[in-house]
């Protein structure tokens, strides 16, 4: 909660407590500035602190991904699992929070509704929804690209008699779905988590599929010995790889080599050993994946195959298998059982293609082909992601410009760091960055990091401000476009394009040329005194 004791005025305003947020704080300290951090949320964490959800945990290694900032916080925390579980997460934020003493910078259960840049004082007016006006010359945004849960538009929602679950904003105390009969809609990340879990527990599980997803096995258990032992001998040189990979993950071992290239018996071998390996491995296997319909095609068919060779009911693993877009161009899942869990008795598919919903009744989910009476609702129906949290706050720029405004035909960035109108205002993970194509950890650091160097720099030299030009943003937003192009990313209708959010614009937002090559890009423009940014002296 807000202190009145605390001052009004300040550097940096950091909007979001999450791995971004806490990052930029201490990054902020280290600069000898003054910081505030204002988190809607009553915990730190983000993403780990909302999503309680059953089966909720990290699909990329733990040991990667973790902050590299602190070698002592890296020796000292021990994970217990090779994909850490939420409650490990949040715990081991909460822990960073502690270390480095960051909370008492941080006001919870506070939410920023409006942020005003004013031009003649350079700097950023901030609002709460307490009342409180901030004013800093630095407003950073880190308020996570999958933060805003999608709101549940399935008519008759709210006239459901029994308890209704968002897995995006599970309850602290849990739930006991023991004897009850569930429903889960939605078959995206979330979903596929968390129906193993559920399906052990209830009575009855109905799952409402819409589109079906691709996943891959997490092979799941505590770290090995050996891997961890490896990882500490090779710490700084592993985190060096993975920041300079394509996708900010060591493990993936991505090759050069052409899936089309491949004799046939030798892909499946190299595809039969990702597989076991569990998680992205399986992506990681040939260089043309993402880029050529045929080579993706074989990771398709043999993902499709084990889904085959899974589920018992070749009716149901039919329905499972997608085939609509390419693998992996709709985020790839990694699971625990999933697949596997249509094989029990307490377990019906509803496939929505063939009958839709047509509305929630009082008593249940009532489809084209009849009613299913369930006693809770599970809506795992994702987010509204990349631009959904800075859309719902009123920012506005120079003369008045509201961001929203600016991006209603999709988000337009400079490197996904600044908007052209709106100087000092920077963004953590913002569309137009690899953001949510690479392991978080790793584009988050790098991003805090670029925007502490840049506020750095500006306040040695006491410029007033610093502004993305229209050409460098254009450029870049060619760019990004350019490049998603080059991919078999847009032939899917995925959160990765809004379509997941009726109206919103379709803009395939994130950047795909590959972490380690952004990130050469950011530094370049560092080192030429930012290039492609405006700058203004305090004076002017
Ligand atoms: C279920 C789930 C699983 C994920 N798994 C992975 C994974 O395996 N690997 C991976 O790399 N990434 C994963 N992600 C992405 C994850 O979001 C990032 O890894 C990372 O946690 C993002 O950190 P962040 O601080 O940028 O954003 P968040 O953690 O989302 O934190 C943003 C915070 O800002 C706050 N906020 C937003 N708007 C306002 C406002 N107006 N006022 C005040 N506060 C506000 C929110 O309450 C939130 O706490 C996952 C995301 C989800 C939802």
């Amino acid at each position: 909660m807000s202190d009145p004791a605390k001052p009004a005025r300040y550097d940096v305003v950091i909007v979001g407590a999450g791995f971004s947020g806490l990052y930029m704080l201490h990054k902020t300290r280290a600069l000898g500035l003054t910081a505030r951090v204002i988190e809607a949320g009553d915990g730190v964490g983000g993403t780990w602190h909302w999503n309680r959800y059953p089966g909720a945990r990290v699909d990329i290694e733990s040991q990667e991904y973790s902050y590299s900032f602190s070698p002592e916080l890296d020796e000292e925390w021990v994970w217990s699992e090779r994909y850490a579980s939420q409650p490990e997460l949040l715990a081991y934020l909460n822990h960073v929070a502690d270390r480095f003493d960051l909370r008492r910078d941080i006001d919870l259960e506070t939410t920023v509704t409006a942020a005003v840049y004013d031009e003649a004082a350079r700097r950023w007016t901030v609002t709460t929804d307490r009342g409180e006006t901030l004013s800093a010359r630095f407003c950073v945004m880190a308020t996570g690209c999958l933060s805003i849960p999608k709101d549940i538009d399935i008519p008759g929602a709210d006239t459901f008699a029994g308890p209704t679950y968002h897995t995006g904003r599970w309850p602290k105390e849990g739930v006991d779905f023991t004897g009850q009969r569930v429903a889960v809609i939605g078959t995206g990340s979330s979903a596929i988590q968390s129906i193993p879990m559920i399906a052990e527990q209830a009575a009855r599980l109905t799952v409402f599929q819409r589109t079906p997803n691709f996943s891959v096995p997490a092979h799941n258990r505590a770290p090995d010995p050996a891997v961890v032992e490896d990882w500490r001998a090779n710490r700084e040189a592993y985190r060096q790889e993975a920041k300079t990979s394509g996708f900010g993950i060591r493990y993936v071992n991505a090759t050069e080599q052409l899936a089309l290239e491949t004799p046939p018996e030798e892909r499946r071998k190299n595809y039969e050993e990702r597989w076991s390996y569990g998680g992205f491995a399986l992506i990681g296997a040939y260089a043309d994946l993402l880029a050529d319909k045929a080579a993706n095609q074989t990771a398709a068919e043999f993902v499709s195959d084990k889904i085959r060779g899974i589920v018992k009911d070749p009716k149901i693993a039919e329905k499972l298998v997608p085939k609509t877009y390419p693998i992996a161009t709709k985020r790839l899942c990694v699971d625990t059982g999933y697949y596997a869990t249509f094989n029990r008795d307490n377990v019906t598919l509803v496939d929505l293609k063939e009958e839709p919903i047509e509305t929630i009744t009082p008593t249940g989910v009532k489809t084209a082909a009849g009613e299913y009476e369930v006693d809770a609702i599970v809506f795992a129906i994702g987010f509204d992601a990349m631009t959904g949290a800075l859309n719902r706050i009123d920012i506005k720029g120079r003369g008045g410009v509201a961001l929203k405004d600016k991006w209603a035909a999709g988000p337009r960035t400079y490197l996904g760091l600044m908007v052209a109108g709106f100087p000092n205002l920077f963004i953590v993970t913002g569309p137009g960055s690899p953001s949510v194509l690479a392991n978080m950890a790793v584009a988050i650091e790098q991003h805090v990091d670029w925007i502490a160097g840049c506020i750095g720099y500006l306040s040695e030299r006491q410029m007033g401000a610093i502004e993305a030009t229209e050409a460098a943003e254009n450029d870049w937003v060619a760019h990004v476009n350019e490049v998603g192009e080059t991919t078999l990313f847009p032939l899917a209708n995925s959160w990765y394009v809004g379509a997941n959010v009726p109206g919103k614009p379709r803009v395939f937002m994130p950047y795909i040329g590959g972490l380690g090559v952004y990130r050469e890009k950011c530094d370049e423009v560092a080192a030429k005194g930012y290039e492609g940014f405006r700058l203004e002296s305090a004076a002017a």
